[in-house]
């Protein structure tokens, strides 16, 4: 069994073993929010399909209007007018011109348009007092043509994206299936939140805080309850939890007796390693059990987010073929002391704020307690503060960080 990989290591061994999954969701437009494109999207339409004006107006020829100024207007007798999405049927001849709103095509015969707070009305005629020009005209397909592709598979809808993709005339979109990612929680002291505490007790976080994980990276939590520390309740409450693309459990992964994931998996799957060198997070095992990924995160609350957000988020933004990194990170200016980790890679929890005068334009502050059952950290907290192997980052020092929620401004 391979076992104490480093971070790389471990990264690299997770997507080795994580596949993009297959199939296309055809999706309401407006159900597409934070979801992820399976396809390239090429535009139905051009957009504008014709020339129209930018500007509330008057539509005319340029050459009639060359010179308009304030001391020298010129006066062109009005033929109609062109709200936005009713053209103008007739024809603009010389010394014409047809009132037209934003949106409107250009009538045929105008090639100019002058904005209405360069004219003053005169009953049947418009006085302009600068020159009609092309320049307020929107040009046919000039911000989309037909056949272009303007989104590409991989890419996250956002708000722009979705109304991009309905401006392209889609009502419905290809979508990447969301990986359906079941959680286990062992332990015999973990019970559910809402029922009473017993002695030696501890309440079920784990199952949320990854759930929300989970779906904040585009997966969906499946909540397959908890067990208690037997290795045949693992395994039943598995084989009843039907076809998944991605098990997630929490505890029972570390050295102990009551260690009964790995146990499991030493006896009926496929370990691909157990234990990375860090901390938190050192004891997790990557497997396969019976045909599906599986990802025992450690049962420490904080380990266990810290984890799932280093590899889990990585795996699942594969498996829906995301374009977009997993994470990032940015330099940021230690304004505390933060502890390393002898020969293991330390990711402490941290308070990042934005600050254009430091280095990388960010300070980041220790959230206080670092245990790894704290879980108060990852609420206060927003970035995980790198301490590379062997170091330690002193007050002052420049750091790397990785961002896991708002940054403070
Ligand atoms: P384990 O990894 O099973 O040895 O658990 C390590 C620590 O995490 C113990 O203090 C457990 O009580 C705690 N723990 C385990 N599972 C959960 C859970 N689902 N929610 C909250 N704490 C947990
Ligand atoms: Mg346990």
């Amino acid at each position: 069994m391979r076992t104490s990989l480093s971070v790389e290591e471990a990264l690299e061994t997770v997507l080795e073993h994580t596949t993009p999954l297959r199939g296309v969701e055809e999706t309401p437009l407006n159900e597409s929010l934070g979801r992820v494109l399976a396809r390239d999207l090429q535009s139905l339409v051009d957009h504008p399909d014709v020339d129209n004006t930018a500007v509330d107006g008057y539509a005319a020829r340029a050459a009639d209007s060359a010179g308009a100024s304030g001391e020298n207007p010129v006066r062109l007798r009005l033929i109609g007018e062109s709200p936005a999405g009713r053209p103008f049927s007739g024809e603009v001849g010389p010394g014409e011109a047809v009132s037209i709103f934003t949106g409107a095509p250009l009538p045929a015969g105008a090639d100019a348009v002058v904005a209405v707070e360069d004219t003053e009305r005169d009953g049947e005629f418009v006085v302009l007092k600068k020159p009609a020009s092309p320049k307020d005209i929107r040009k046919k397909a000039q911000d989309l043509a037909a056949g272009r592709v303007y989104l590409k598979r991989g890419d996250l809808l956002t708000p722009g994206r979705v109304g991009l993709a309905a401006a392209m005339g889609y009502a419905r979109l290809p979508l990447a299936p969301r990986p359906r990612v079941g959680i286990l929680s062992t332990g015999d002291e973990v019970v559910e939140p809402g029922t009473p505490l017993p002695p030696g007790g501890v309440y079920n976080s784990n199952a949320y805080s990854i759930a929300a994980l989970v779906r904040e990276a585009g997966g969906e939590p499946v909540l397959l309850g908890k067990v208690g520390d037997r290795v045949e309740a693992v395994k039943e409450q598995l084989a009843a939890a039907g076809s998944l693309d991605l098990v997630l459990t929490s505890g029972g992964v570390s050295m102990g007796d009551y260690d009964i994931v790995r146990h499991l998996l030493e006896r009926e799957g496929t370990i691909h390693f157990w234990k990375i060198l860090q901390r938190p997070g050192g004891p997790p095992i990557f497997a396969e059990f019976a045909g599906t990924p599986l990802f025992g995160l450690p049962g420490n609350p904080v380990s266990a987010m810290v984890v799932f957000f280093l590899y889990g988020r990585p795996m699942i933004f594969k498996m829906l073929g995301r374009s977009d990194p997993p994470y990032r990170k940015v330099r940021a200016l230690a304004e505390d002391f933060f502890k390393g980790a002898g020969h293991k890679t330390a990711f402490r929890r941290g308070v990042l704020r934005y600050d254009p005068r430091a280095p990388g334009c960010h300070r980041v502050n220790t959230v206080g307690n670092q245990s790894s059952e704290v879980l108060r950290s990852m609420a206060s907290g927003n970035a995980l503060v790198i301490v590379p192997p062997h170091t330690n980052v002193e007050a002052g020092e420049a750091v790397e960080v990785i961002p896991f929620g708002d940054v403070q401004t």
